[in-house]
């Protein structure tokens, strides 16, 4: 599966030059801020009212309802909490029949099959459809640090990258099939939680023991700062399906999961997420990997 990252270019946009943007909540209200600073004509709506009036100030039109809004650009990002509040704007009549023959580019996190399913919508609608990702926060919005991945038709991609560039960073278009920006979003957001539930579990452990976020945290960064060559040099494991435990291997690290656990329990402290990994590694154990390393137990989850 070949992919293209590509930085977004400062160059003025040719053509569309006008944009709707639908929902308003802090990232929809930053991409129509960002469209509007790029100079793009940026129509906006919002289902509670209200939330356009600094947009409006600054130039943005807002749309009464959202088949105006949807009927002023050949494009419409829609930006809203999750895929059910995306039907419940799209799938209006009289929204689907604005949107006939326009392109729509879901930025909203959802699962992949639900960008699939909207995917099959806007066909039987006659729709033309992108769907993405927006893996970074409001504030890198516009800037180069700035990340989105797409999926859909390639031709559609590009045809819209030069008001999508308009939102800086780096745009990533992943495959044609709709569902592969989402199901990127969703494991990468399942480091991300799983990541802070740990470190939410580390703060309440070193606070047990006298230790102040505060003081833990450059540590907190060090451990941090060890994941990415492990994600890269894990990668090539996992793809090739071997697992080296050279240097740490299954058996050491369930041992070192055990005393965090002892040690939780002793201070009161729930030990759910932790006795599930270990639990998990000694699994892998008596299958016979204790001396493989910890991405081994990916193949277990993949078997459920
Ligand atoms: P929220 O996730 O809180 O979404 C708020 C928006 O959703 C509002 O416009 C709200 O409208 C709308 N909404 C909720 N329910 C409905 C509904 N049933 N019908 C119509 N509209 C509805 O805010 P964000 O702007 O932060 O996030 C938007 C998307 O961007 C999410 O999918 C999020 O995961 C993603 N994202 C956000 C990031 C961030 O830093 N904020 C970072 C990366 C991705 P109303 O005002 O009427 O309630």
């Amino acid at each position: 599966m070949s992919t293209t990252t590509t930085p977004a270019t400062s160059a003025t946009p040719a053509a569309p030059r006008s944009v709707t943007v639908l929902g308003l909540g802090p990232m929809g209200r930053t991409l129509a801020e960002t469209f509007l600073a790029a100079g793009l004509h940026t129509t906006v709506w919002n289902r509670t009212p209200g939330r356009d009036a600094a947009l409006v100030e600054r130039g943005a039109l807002s749309a009464p309802t959202a088949p105006e809004a949807v009927a002023a650009s050949e494009l419409t990002v829609v930006c809203v909490v999750n895929y059910a509040a995306v039907t419940a704007i799209l799938h209006r009549p009289e929204v689907a029949d604005a949107l006939k023959g326009r392109t729509v580019v879901v930025l909203t996190a959802g699962t992949p099959d639900e960008a699939r399913a909207t995917g099959e919508w806007a066909a039987d609608h006659g729709i033309r459809y992108l769907d993405g990702a927006i893996m970074t926060p409001t504030t890198t919005i516009g800037t180069p640090d700035a990340v989105f991945l797409h999926s859909g038709p390639l031709a559609l991609y590009e045809e819209h990258r030069p008001v999508l560039d308009a939102l800086g960073g780096t745009h990533t278009h992943l495959g044609e099939d709709i569902g592969r920006a989402a199901a990127h979003d969703i494991a990468l957001l399942d480091i991300f939680w799983t990541a802070m539930a740990g470190y939410a579990h580390a703060v309440a452990l070193a606070r047990a023991e006298g230790i102040t976020a505060g003081e833990l945290a450059p540590f907190a960064q060090g451990i941090g700062a060890i994941l990415p060559p492990l994600f890269a040099e894990t990668a090539q494991e996992v793809d090739r399906g071997t697992y080296s435990g050279e240097g740490n291997p299954l058996t050491s690290a369930a041992s070192a999961m055990a005393h965090i656990v002892r040690a939780s329990e002793a201070h009161g402290i729930d030990t759910g997420v932790l006795r599930s990994a270990e639990g998990l590694a000694r699994r892998a154990i008596g299958l016979g990997h204790g001396g493989d390393g910890f991405l081994r137990i990916a193949e277990l989850l993949g078997r459920g």
